[in-house]
């Protein structure tokens, strides 16, 4: 059959459906009847799109109200990476109000970012949403708030989740169906051992054993071997390792990647420092173990620039600005061949369950930031015999604790 035949077949096809669906007879490809049959028509067809849900339609002189505030975040156990330890993390929260609907955001600042509350709220002052009167326009909205400086990210990251948080509000539906991702395709998500004594580091194992499938082990120092040790005499569950930038030998850290594998190591994150680039492309070329980055990569620039380096990429919206930005570097990742790992800083539930939105048919998961805290504002999504599970309310899924 012709193209052309096909579609026309098509025409009539349906049109024969509709009118029998309206129960109107003597209807033939749109045209024919009697003019009472064709009055009868156009009223059910009336009746029937008034029974239609709308489409939002944005409020002729809304405009959007930004507003922070900054938030100290407890860690519920010092957390300690290679470099340092810490008990506290700097935080704002952030809201977008629009026509009576509340989108949420958040900017958390790990130390090693650079990034200060006063940095931050200096920046949010700077957005001026209030000239945009269609909060739909996110992208239009992102350029403008990203030609506002070269970095502040978090910032950035907050006001494109509080935008992304209100998109699906107006809509009425969670982020993840909008965007066509499978609840089911959900990643299990690794939880975070950070470095202590090699008997602290087995009683946290052991807290954590029933509750996750994944545990990731903070490496870097000296003592890597007798920490991995002492996880494994408790726990058989596969590892995920960050070296957070600590080796600084590459054959002393193929060496070391032989003997994690051995001992049920399933990854390797950023093991040299930010700028040693071609070194990690050997490590990457000899290792038995998948090598990702994480700190190499903080956009989409980087991503570029390290595509040979490394098997894959740790996204985190803090680090690349938003949920807008982790889509684009999403996107190229997979189309050179890269793996993607999605993960998180220690932050409340909103900014865990924003990237959870994007969860679904990703290699890694590392989104526990929230499970390290002991003063989460939110609910959002959860995880369940260790895997992330999406909800089904609308935007990023949050609801705010009583
Ligand atoms: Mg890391």
């Amino acid at each position: 059959m012709k193209r052309r035949d096909f579609l026309k077949g098509a025409a009539v096809a349906a049109a024969g459906a509709a009118a029998a669906a309206c129960g109107v007879k003597g209807i033939k490809g749109g045209h024919g009847g009697d003019a009472d049959s064709l009055a009868r028509a156009d009223s059910v067809s009336a009746a029937r799109e008034a029974r239609m849900p709308r489409a939002y339609q944005p409020v002729t002189g809304s405009r959007m109200k930004l507003s922070w505030e900054p938030y100290e975040l407890q860690l519920s156990h010092p957390f300690g990476v290679s470099g340092n330890t810490r008990t506290t993390t700097p935080d704002v929260q952030v809201k977008i109000e629009y026509d009576g609907f509340t989108g949420y955001g958040e900017a958390s600042m790990p130390p090693y970012l650079g990034h200060t509350t006063e940095s931050i709220c200096a920046f949010l002052a700077n957005v001026k949403l209030g000239q945009f009167s269609d909060p739909f326009r996110i992208e239009e909205i992102m350029d403008y708030v990203n030609s506002l400086s070269k970095g502040d990210a978090p910032a950035k990251a907050a006001v494109d989740m509080a935008l992304h948080d209100l998109f699906g509000k107006l809509l009425c539906q969670p982020l993840w169906r909008i965007w066509g991702q499978d609840p089911d395709k959900t990643p299990v998500t690794s939880y975070t051992i950070g470095i202590d004594t090699p008997e602290v580091m087995s009683a946290k194992t052991v807290e954590a054993a029933d509750r996750f499938k994944l545990l990731k082990v903070k490496v870097g120092t000296p003592n890597d071997k007798s920490r991995i040790s002492a996880v494994r005499s408790v726990s058989d569950l596969p590892i995920i390792v960050d070296a957070n930038q600590g080796w600084s030998d590459r054959m002393e850290a193929l060496s070391e990647i032989y003997w994690l594998k051995e001992h049920g190591v399933v990854m390797v994150e950023q093991p040299f420092p930010v700028g040693r680039i071609e070194d990690t492309a050997w490590l990457k070329e000899r290792s038995p173990l998948p090598i990702f980055a994480d700190e190499s990569v903080q956009g989409m620039a980087d991503l570029r620039n390290c595509r040979g380096a490394f098997n894959g990429v740790n996204i985190k919206l803090m680090k690349c600005g938003g949920l807008l930005k982790a889509r684009q570097m999403m996107s190229y990742a997979r189309a050179v061949g890269m793996k993607v790992m999605l993960g998180c800083m220690t932050e409340t539930s909103c900014a865990v369950s924003a990237a959870a939105q994007l969860s679904s048919g990703v290699d890694f998961a590392d989104l526990d930031g929230n499970l390290l805290i002991s003063n989460d504002p939110f609910e959002g999504v959860l995880v369940k015999d260790g895997r992330i599970t999406l909800n089904n309310l609308p935007g990023l899924g949050l609801s705010i604790k009583k």
